[in-house]
């Protein structure tokens, strides 16, 4: 009986965006240097001893998101306000289908993350 593990992949991206109808800065054009943080879970498989090749993880996630998303203004993008919630959101919608996704992690800034596992969106 193989064991089921999460395996996690980590992104840096850059972005702009603005948060219309917010009351302080975040009104304004500005960016972040995000930190993408991708976790699958899944039994190990007993022939390559992985869950799934990091190599693997890493192009289907840089195919399918860093590469919409990196150097964009994110309000062209998404089709709600680009919160780091809803950039989560939409990360995880996008790849729920691709990987046997558990979690999404993103980092806006250094002190501020959010997290959204697949059920949930
Ligand atoms: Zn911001």
């Amino acid at each position: 009986m193989s064991s089921t593990v999460s395996i996690t992949k980590v992104f840096t991206f850059n972005s702009a965006h603005s948060l219309p109808g917010h009351p302080g800065n975040c009104k304004n054009i500005h960016g972040h240097t995000y930190h993408l943080e991708v976790t699958i879970r899944g039994p190990v498989n007993p022939d390559t001893g992985m869950v799934m090749d990091f190599y693997d993880l890493k192009n289907l996630v840089k195919e399918n998101i860093i590469r919409k998303l990196d150097h964009c203004y994110l309000n062209d993008i998404l089709p709600c306000v680009p919160t780091v919630e809803n950039i989560a959101v939409w990360v995880s919608r996008a790849l729920q289908d691709k990987l046997p996704l558990y979690k999404v992690k993103l980092w806006e800034t250094p002190s501020s993350c959010v997290e959204v596992y697949a059920g949930d969106v």
